[in-house]
């Protein structure tokens, strides 16, 4: 690119659109100009609910208020998923934001729980987390201490279309402007290949130097405009479907996503302060729409306050997520299914990403080809811990999970598996944002048993290690007494705003 990038043109207005004007214009102040293009006849996607810890430095990046974040976007508090029926039918356990147990030595808390247990110990590995403890009671409260055996790691559930609403409020205050308008054709520069311009159905065209492109699964600029290509993952995640539809809150509300397995499928229920989130993924190859709907509805527990609304997707990543001068950001990057929260969080770090490579003069072949390996392997490791939880499985109830536990999968996943039966230990990526309490709390739950632990949790003596034991497990509760039940929580929060 010979020009010097003034003006950046977002294409979209979804949470991923209003998220990177946003971020943006901060960061860059009123250095570049700002544009966003977003259609109301096409709308946005309108789901996704769920979020993991790292959104709390983004909304604070921003310098939202969190109780006016919290009351804007009908947000209530998010400490965990629990996982049920998804080793086998009845059982279920939960991935928290927490750590079980604390550093006690230089190996892993879960080789000195394994010790524990040959000397007599009955704990599960979830007593020691606070963020399980409070999970299971329904309280929460903001612990202020440096002491890290207290730490309370939460996210949030929110209304990502209010979200989205929210941002774009203080964006255009910030001065982003915002257009109106569908996309009818877009320009491109013959000899670079670059885009030169959106022009819109009313005539009006809209002139810039690198593009974002949010127009979501449609995936407009990089896909139908450059052409890049779209790798498919649906031979390891087959879900290619779901219906979401909104129902009535329930008296209490619970601090964490419910994520509920079923014959084919999933279901989610995530609670808001206005309404509960809930819906099913299935594949398409498995079971009828019609037999999907019906498991949906037969486990809503409140009133429908809509009708359903269908949802297909494609599994899988957009190629090169930077190509010439356009980037996209949010669904047109790809798509993973909702098991683990990670969409909104995969268009903050693409946001993040793109602002630490902001091209000054001009867009370089290294920034791009960091920029996409590093996006790759983001993509790719959230992937894996995806297909964990399906692959590990033990139901014998369809077609459905026996495939899912026969099929081959990565080699990276089967080696971290591998380790981690072996060993009990856990490898993990600098690029992947599930830490090595995550991966242990999701290989424990699906049912992989290490046959071994780390030699150096033998440091202790039988005694001394359950006296340490009982001491992390003693701490874990002391918070506890502090805790308010969630409701009780939000409601004292909200009204200092
Ligand atoms: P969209 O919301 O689709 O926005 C696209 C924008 O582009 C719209 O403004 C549209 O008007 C505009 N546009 C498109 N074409 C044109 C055109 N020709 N002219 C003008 N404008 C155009 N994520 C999570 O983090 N947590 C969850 O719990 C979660 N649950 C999900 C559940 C399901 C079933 C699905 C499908 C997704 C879920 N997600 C979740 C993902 C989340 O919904 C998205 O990451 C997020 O909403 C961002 O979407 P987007 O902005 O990329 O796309």
């Amino acid at each position: 690119m010979q020009k010097p990038v003034k003006k950046v043109v977002i294409a979209g207005g979804g949470t991923a659109g209003w998220m990177t004007a946003a971020l943006l214009r901060k960061v860059l102040q009123q250095e570049i100009e700002i544009e966003l293009v977003e259609s109301e006849d096409i709308g946005i996607v309108g789901v996704g609910e769920a979020t993991i810890p790292p959104i709390q430095i983004f909304n604070q990046y921003l310098g939202l208020d969190e109780k006016e974040f919290l009351r804007e976007t009908k947000a209530t508090i998010k400490l965990a998923i629990k996982f049920e029926n998804w080793r086998v039918d009845g059982e279920s356990y939960y991935h928290t934001f927490g750590a079980p147990g604390a550093n006690i030595g230089f190996c892993g808390f879960q080789h000195f729980w394994m010790r524990a247990k040959q000397a007599g110990l009955t704990n599960s590995l979830w007593d020691y987390d606070l963020n399980y403890l409070c999970s299971e009671q329904g309280v929460f409260n903001k612990i202020n201490t440096q002491n890290p055996v207290y730490d309370l790691q939460y996210a949030y559930h929110f209304d990502s279309a209010l979200y989205g609403q929210y941002l774009r409020k203080l964006s255009e205050k910030a001065g982003v402007k915002r257009t109106e308008g569908l996309i009818e054709h877009v320009d491109v520069d013959p000899e670079s290949g670059f885009i030169t311009a959106l022009q819109l159905k009313s005539g009006q065209q809209i002139e810039g130097d690198l593009f974002i492109d949010c127009t979501g699964m449609r995936k407009l600029l990089i896909g139908k405009t450059l052409g890049v290509e779209y790798e498919s993952w649906d031979h390891w995640l087959p879900a290619d479907s779901a219906f979401a539809i909104p129902t009535e809150r329930f008296d209490s509300t619970l601090p964490y996503t419910r994520s509920i397995a079923h014959k084919v499928g999933w279901q989610w229920r995530i609670p808001l302060t206005h309404r509960n989130g809930n819906g099913m993924v299935y594949s398409s190859k498995y079971i009828s729409d019609e037999d999907a709907l019906n498991t949906l509805m037969s486990h809503l527990d409140s009133k429908p306050l809509d009708e359903p609304r269908k949802i297909g997707f494609e599994t899988g990543r957009t190629d090169k997520q930077w190509h010439k001068n356009v980037i996209a950001i949010g669904l047109s990057s790809g798509f993973l299914e909702p098991l683990e929260s990670t969409s909104i969080h995969l268009i903050q770090s693409g946001i993040v990403r793109l602002l630490k490579m902001f091209p000054n003069e001009r867009i370089t072949p290294a920034m791009t080809q960091l920029y996409n390996a590093e996006s790759k392997l983001e993509f790719e490791t959230i992937r894996d811990f995806i297909i964990l939880h399906y692959h590990v499985n033990e139901r014998d109830d369809s077609d459905f999970w026996r495939d899912m536990r026969t099929m081959s999968i990565p080699d990276r996943l089967q080696q971290k598996m591998d380790a981690f039966k072996e060993t009990a230990a856990i490898f993990n990526d600098n690029n992947d944002i599930f830490r090595d309490a995550s991966w242990l709390q999701v290989m424990l739950g699906q049912g992989i048993q290490p046959q071994d632990y780390h030699p150096g949790a033998k440091v202790h003596g039988d005694q001394e290690l359950l006296n340490v034991m009982a001491k992390i497990h003693d701490a874990k509760r002391q918070p506890l007494s502090k805790m308010l039940t969630h409701d009780e929580f939000l409601s004292r929060y909200l009204a200092t705003l």
